[in-house]
């Protein structure tokens, strides 16, 4: 699937988004083919608690790290367009086992940083993706005050995120974020969406770390 989505868009983005590659400055969208033919593609990822399964497109590696943060940090949707295809693919692949029915949702980032950066890095990629995929998607989560996670070591980020439910809560709900890490901020909004009424939980991310990944 992976290879297959990268052989078949040499060229049209280069045609639609005449981007410069934040990697490697090339005109010819960010990523650009050249590094689109780089990037690794994420290995099945470790289970993680509260969730049915999850999955992510690529490895969060030093070639993809600069996309991710261009994302995150200058709002670089760049990333998101070029891989919302592929995504929807590996989408397709783990919630057609579940329900048609499957709603999107993102675990927001704090209303600061919201407030900060002018948008919710999660929430651009799930809106995408569910753009992209057909699939509907809500808000179902709301960020409790607590620490924010940059900067912080792996031991502080596995504690002080809390979320609540907002509404009523599907069956079968997708938590989409951009990168998982430790895989916390995911299994506390799963859990939180369980307590709520959801019955299955599924995760899926652009990228995750290579030891969140079990080769
Ligand atoms: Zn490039």
């Amino acid at each position: 699937m992976f290879e297959q989505w990268r052989g078949s868009i040499d060229g049209f983005f280069e045609q639609w988004f005449p981007t410069s590659c934040v990697r490697c400055g090339s005109l010819g969208g960010s990523p650009c083919s050249s590094c689109i033919g780089e990037l690794e593609a994420a290995a099945s990822i470790k289970q993680i608690p509260s969730l049915d399964q999850v999955a992510a497109l690529v490895r969060y590696d030093e070639i993809s790290r600069p996309f991710i943060a261009d994302l995150k940090f200058r709002g670089g949707w760049s990333v998101v367009r070029t891989l919302a295809p592929a995504l929807s693919f590996l989408l397709d692949d783990i919630a057609a086992t579940h329900h048609p029915d499957t709603v999107l949702t993102w675990a927001p980032t704090t209303p600061e940083r919201v407030r900060y950066r002018g948008f919710d890095q999660a929430e651009v990629v799930t809106r995408e993706l569910a753009r992209q995929s057909g699939h509907r998607v809500q808000r179902l989560l709301r960020r409790l005050p607590g620490v924010h996670q940059t900067g912080r070591n792996r031991a502080e980020r596995s504690q002080g995120v809390h979320f609540a439910a907002l509404g009523r809560v599907p069956q079968v709900v997708v938590v989409v974020d951009d990168v998982v890490t430790t895989g916390s901020t995911m299994a506390a909004a799963a859990s939180v969406l369980r307590d709520a009424g959801a019955a299955t939980v599924l995760g899926l991310a652009l990228a995750a770390t290579p030891d969140r990944t079990m080769s």
